[in-house]
């Protein structure tokens, strides 16, 4: 008997577009002798399109309005054996979707509430991978009330990590609201900035060298598997938005050029994060590589990386021998087992 399979994409996140763009390499990846595929395209609205509407979203990659609200659709959901939220960021991520479809009783791709909620929020990652014993940047939390209340507090606490800081959104990804502070004087509009897309900020101190940017992909439930490392570079002076979704602008290497020793203690520090976080599945574990001074620090966990058949985690596994269709059979898979 075939699998059915229902792939959830796009979503009421910036990265709508990106999951539309994955899941097309899905499902065309996805065996059809095995899996019986129903797409539904969320539209940015949070509303679950009806078949033609799906499709149209599909190949145009712009979702129309309309369709109907998440609850009346979710019961549809039933008698699919498995979904695939193939969906980045805020309220797909996060563990919305994924306690939905758990209250809902259908198995789905990726790790569970916990493990999604705490992974998407860059402090509860933080302060979990932090008594983990895991390397990480010196940071400090800030919340919108308190921003505007007692300012020079918060002021305060950046200045004693230091200037160049990081400020960001806690809970976004794709670099969206994330700014690289050089000076005091800069600091407020970061904030006003971060605090306009989400309640809760993080400050995070600068890595002493720009660092090298070094990527895993964890796969397994409860017995996980490490890719090798990979590495992106660029020529910007972070990682941001248009450096990540211009072509041509970054270049992915496979494996990274480190010393062997260091590509293993990537490894080992990324399954201890997926386990500490309650991960399962899958999970692309991004490190910085500081080359001066040999330090290497864990930046983030992301439950549902970007998935087209050129993304990152897909190319980690490949390099390790499991192809982008065998990859997302095995996801499933993973989804169907008893844990
Ligand atoms: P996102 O979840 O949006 O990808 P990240 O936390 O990965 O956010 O930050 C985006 C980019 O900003 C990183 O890939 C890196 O280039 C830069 N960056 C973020 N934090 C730091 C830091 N503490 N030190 C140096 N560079 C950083
Ligand atoms: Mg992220
Ligand atoms: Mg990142």
């Amino acid at each position: 008997m075939k699998k059915r399979i229902l792939l959830l994409a796009g979503g009421q996140s910036g990265e709508h577009e990106v999951s539309l763009m994955s899941a097309r390499s899905v499902l065309n990846a996805l065996p059809r002798d095995q899996f019986d595929v129903t797409p539904v395209v969320i539209s940015k609205q949070g509303r679950w399109l009806p078949p033609t509407e799906t499709q149209r979203a599909l190949e145009s990659g712009e979702a129309p309005t309309g369709g109907d609200l998440v609850l009346h659709r979710a019961a549809s959901a039933e008698g699919y054996d498995a979904v695939f939220p193939l969906l980045h960021g805020p309220m797909g991520e996060d563990g919305t979707v994924q306690g939905l479809l758990t209250l809902a009783g259908i198995p789905f791709v990726g790790s569970g509430v916990l493990g999604s909620a705490v992974s998407m929020d860059k402090i509860m990652t933080k302060q979990v991978l932090a008594s983990a014993g895991i390397p990480q940047v010196a940071w400090a939390l800030a919340v919108r009330r308190e921003w505007q209340a007692q300012p020079d507090t918060v002021r305060e606490r950046a200045a004693a990590l230091g200037y160049p800081l990081f400020v960001k959104p806690a809970n976004l990804g794709s670099s969206v609201g994330i700014s690289k502070v050089a000076r005091a004087e800069d600091l407020d509009g970061a904030l006003n900035l971060a605090f306009s897309l989400d309640r809760r900020v993080i400050l995070e101190a600068m890595t002493a060298h720009k660092p090298r940017e070094v990527e895993v992909g964890i796969l397994g439930n409860d017995a996980p598997i490490a890719s090798p490392v990979g590495e992106l570079r660029f020529d910007a002076d972070f990682y941001d938005y248009e450096t990540k979704y211009t072509e041509g602008r970054a270049s992915m290497h496979i494996p990274a050029p480190l010393p062997p020793e260091v590509a293993e203690q990537i490894r080992t520090l990324a399954l201890r994060a997926f386990r500490a976080l309650d991960c399962a599945g899958l999970a692309r574990v991004d490190f910085f590589y500081v080359e001066e001074t040999g330090e290497l620090l864990l930046n983030e966990v992301n439950t549902m990386p970007g998935f087209t058949t050129t993304s990152m985690y897909p190319k980690l596994f490949e390099a390790a021998g499991l192809n982008y269709s065998a990859l997302v059979t095995r996801l499933v898979e993973l989804a169907l087992e008893d844990r």
